[in-house]
């Protein structure tokens, strides 16, 4: 598979960044994608085969105008990695409503996008895998994340559901839910508090977290398994996390 387009939202930092580099090393094309191109364009690539563009993935139409491009360069996507998303910690009794919409505006609707996006494609030609990158707060609760867990059990159910409606078509969705990882994400939490509570939680596992290269291992496993065959879903963290 490695001659066909993969396309990575959220490719500028963590996760994503890791999953590029995973992809390349493996020859595939790629199209990147992330508000900040140029951290896209910093990372060691070789940038033969690879697109980069500047895409809020709530912006359905850019979103769409980048995959068009790629797909005019590379043929018809063959994974797509719904990785982008934000996770804005705080007490829900203060936070400001607009960080809510923030999350669920880019951890929801940007991954609702970018699987109407390809899937038509995909399942015309009866090919495909879409992977979206949800988190163990997909599916247990943890406090001061109401929202983002709003959102990321959001995406469990959502990617289930797409899931069975693609599967006869043998294009495939699945999941990987990681746990805590030392990335940006948290670069982004407005709330002091909500980030002291974090690194409390974090010395109960030892202060190790997650290394991002082993989520980019998963996303490669689900994606390397033949087509017929369907790892649904990932749950990946470090040892001690509970
Ligand atoms: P980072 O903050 O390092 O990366 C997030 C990426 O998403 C960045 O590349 C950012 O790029 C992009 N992004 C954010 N908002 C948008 C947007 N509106 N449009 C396009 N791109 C956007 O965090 P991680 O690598 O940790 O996060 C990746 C995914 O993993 C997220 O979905 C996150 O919820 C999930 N996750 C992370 C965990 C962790 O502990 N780190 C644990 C479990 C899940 P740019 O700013 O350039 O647009």
């Amino acid at each position: 598979m490695k001659n066909h387009l993969i396309v990575i939202t959220g490719a500028s930092s963590g996760f994503g960044a890791e999953m590029a580099k995973t992809f390349n090393a493996a020859g595939n094309p790629l199209l990147l994608l992330g508000r900040r191109p140029e951290k896209i364009e910093a990372l060691p690539l070789n940038f033969e085969n690879v697109m980069v563009r500047s895409v809020d993935v709530t912006d359905k139409a850019a979103f769409q105008a980048a995959i068009d491009d790629a797909q005019a360069a590379y043929g018809p996507v063959d994974l797509l990695v719904n990785n982008a998303g934000v996770m804005l910690l705080g007490n829900v009794l203060k936070q400001d409503p607009a960080e809510w919409q923030t999350m669920l505006d880019t951890n929801v609707m940007g991954v609702l996008n970018g699987m109407q996006i390809v899937l038509p494609q995909m399942t015309e030609r009866q090919g495909g895998t879409v992977i979206n990158i949800s988190s163990l707060a997909g599916k247990k609760t943890f406090v001061n994340h109401a929202a983002y867990v709003a959102s990321k059990f959001g995406v469990h159910g959502l990617s289930e559901t797409v899931r069975e409606e693609v599967s006869r078509h043998n294009v495939r969705v699945a999941m990987v839910a990681p746990g805590a990882a030392e990335t940006e994400l948290l670069t982004h939490v407005t709330d002091d508090g909500a980030l002291k509570d974090y690194g409390a939680w974090k010395q109960t596992m030892g202060g190790l977290t997650l290394d991002p290269k082993h989520v980019a291992e998963a996303v490669a496993f689900i994606y390397n398994m033949p087509q017929e065959v369907n790892v649904r879903e990932i749950d990946i963290a470090a040892t001690r996390q509970d």
